[in-house]
């Protein structure tokens, strides 16, 4: 079932989620509610908060499929990358922070079993959001990336796409990767 998306107006987003305790039935239908919603908006990544449930609790789908973890713990980070983020619950902002490249998580599946999942690029950016909503954490508690050296950065901040076209290379503005989530 396609679930309504709260937005910051919620306080619930601001929540910090409860651990996952019990693997039924209504985790399985949480899960599955979650995926229909996040397709049927075109995002990435949606997290159980997002729809009101308090629950530690994340979808994602970077382009490889549907992945679910539930209780996931950032276990590592390392490096750095430029990351421009949108998210389903704070419509209108397009942010530019920064995000650890590489990053190791342990979740459970939602029969309970555990998973280890090493990321980097879009997934690892993508991971690092989702588990911000656990803690209602928001794109915009991320202080935006600006160094004087990103002055191309800046202008593509402003100008979005047509910025991006005009230079028209990833590589220009370095390792980073767009989500919305
Ligand atoms: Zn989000």
């Amino acid at each position: 079932m396609v679930r309504t998306i709260m937005t910051t107006t919620r306080a619930v987003l601001r929540h910090k989620a409860h651990v996952v305790t019990t693997f039924d039935q209504q985790l399985a239908k949480l899960l599955d509610d979650l995926a229909e919603t996040m397709y049927a908006h075109c995002g990435i990544g949606l997290a159980a908060t997002q729809i009101g449930i308090k629950r530690r609790v994340f979808v994602y789908d970077v382009g490889h499929g549907l992945c679910e973890m539930v209780n996931p713990i950032l276990l590592a980070g390392e490096g750095q990358m430029k990351s421009v983020e949108r998210c389903l619950s704070v419509p209108g902002l397009k942010r530019t922070i920064r995000r650890y490249a590489r990053v190791r998580v342990y979740a459970l599946n939602r029969f309970g079993a555990p998973l280890w999942v090493e990321a980097k690029g879009n997934l690892a950016c993508c991971l690092q959001h989702e588990i911000d909503h656990m803690d209602g954490i928001l794109l915009m508690d991320h202080e935006a990336w600006r160094t004087p050296h990103d002055t191309h950065l800046n202008w593509g901040d402003l100008f979005g796409r047509t910025a991006h076209c005009l230079y028209g290379h990833d590589e220009f503005f370095g390792h980073h990767s767009s989500c919305s989530d």
